[in-house]
């Protein structure tokens, strides 16, 4: 069956990272007999700038005719004092909205060489292997009413949850845990929220249905402080949309870099699949942006929405294949590290990929 893929680049190191990532797509499938449709769309600055909305229909209708999106990234500091509904973030923001994912997983792994890339001591982020689930369509990011004043001087946002949302994610970190270690941090501000009250209770009780998961609950403050002294101590951390966001910047930090990491989006129509990172206005277009994240999206792509672990799993054994042979673009570069360009990262990959998957054919052709 074909997969059929809506590829949304966006702006500044979006196309760029994005690049790599479908390269990598088309190789494994081809290699492995997948077929592949891509169709590629404008979203955020780069179809404000063709006169659209930062979410054309046509972009919109793209991504619901399709098995799952791969985005790269929006936002660029030209629309920074645009209107809300008129910055590119608003097409990222109506796009999860539209296509209904609610769950956001952000695997945050530590490979053992990266372990010398983390500001933390190698020794204390070594092996650490965190899954962040984030609430992606409720609290402050969409919650009415919000608004400023400029008269007054004054803007307000509104964080509001429902038992229903926090039903369905905490299930989705639930089920997520009873894969891996068994252990769920649910991270909230109880101590001074009610949403964040409604939230531990209600965690509480889906939490009884799954008897085999040990749950703890840590304040958002804490979590912060522990994700970057001690991030071994996590398995799954379940939160809300704002502190996701927040902890899962952190936690790709500590474990090397905020471009290694990959994001998919799930419980909606058609998945998302994106790098946690942002735009880095700073950094577009010159060849140093590290492609990992997206080419990890697109691993994660494979699996949720392929159903293809065999190529998930090909492409994750390549990207930490190239960084235990030392290839560092300039993010993971230590003091005088000789690093490599975007596209050479992609190439790298793409041929530890091509290696492993020849070695294999011999083998069987024995
Ligand atoms: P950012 O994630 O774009 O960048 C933060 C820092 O990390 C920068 O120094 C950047 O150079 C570096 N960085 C990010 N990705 C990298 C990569 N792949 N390789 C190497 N270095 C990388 O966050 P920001 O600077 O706060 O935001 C820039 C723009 O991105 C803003 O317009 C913001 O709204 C937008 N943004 C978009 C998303 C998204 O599309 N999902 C997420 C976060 C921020």
């Amino acid at each position: 069956m074909t997969l059929r893929i809506a590829v949304l680049p966006g702006d500044g190191i979006g196309p760029e990272v994005i690049a790599q990532a479908t390269r990598v797509l088309r190789s494994v499938c081809s290699l492995s007999g997948q077929e592949l449709r891509l169709s590629e769309h404008a979203i955020g600055g780069a179809a404000l700038r063709h006169g659209d909305s930062p979410l054309p229909a046509k972009t919109l209708r793209a991504c619901r005719d399709s098995d799952a999106v791969l985005l790269g990234a929006v936002g660029h500091p030209a629309f920074d004092a645009e209107s809300p509904a008129q910055r590119p973030e608003a097409g990222l923001l109506g796009l999860r909205l539209a296509l209904g994912g609610f769950a956001n997983l952000r695997p945050a792994i530590c490979h053992d060489s990266l372990a010398a890339c983390s500001p933390l001591k190698s020794e204390r982020v070594r092996g650490a292997d965190i899954l962040i689930v984030r609430e992606l369509l409720a609290g402050l990011y969409y919650g009415t009413p919000r608004g400023a004043d400029a008269r007054e001087q004054s803007a307000w946002n509104t964080m509001r949850y429902t038992k229903a949302d926090v039903v369905r994610v905490a299930r989705v970190a639930f089920e997520q845990a009873r894969m891996r270690r068994a252990r769920v941090t649910s991270v909230d501000k109880a101590n001074v929220l009610e949403t964040s009250r409604l939230w531990r209770a209600t965690v509480d009780e889906v939490h009884a249905l799954y008897p085999d998961i040990a749950l703890d609950h840590m304040f958002i403050d804490t979590c912060a402080m522990r994700l970057a002294t001690d991030p071994r101590s996590f398995d799954v951390i379940l939160t809300e949309n704002l502190f996701g966001d927040i902890l899962s910047d952190e936690a790709a930090a500590v474990t090397g870099s905020l471009g290694v990491l990959g994001s998919a989006t799930l419980g909606g129509g058609v998945g998302i699949f994106e790098p946690v990172h942002g735009s880095a206005p700073d950094i577009a277009g010159r060849g140093v942006a590290n492609p990992i994240g997206a080419i990890a999206s697109a691993a994660l792509l494979l699996r949720h929405a392929g159903r293809l672990d065999t190529e998930a799993n090909e492409i994750e054994r390549a990207i930490e294949d190239v960084l235990e042979r030392g290839y560092r673009t300039r993010d993971l570069a230590i003091a005088d590290e000789s690093w490599i360009t975007t596209a050479e990262m992609g190439e790298a990959i793409e041929h530890s990929m091509a290696e492993s998957i020849d070695r294999r054919w011999a083998y069987h052709a024995v």
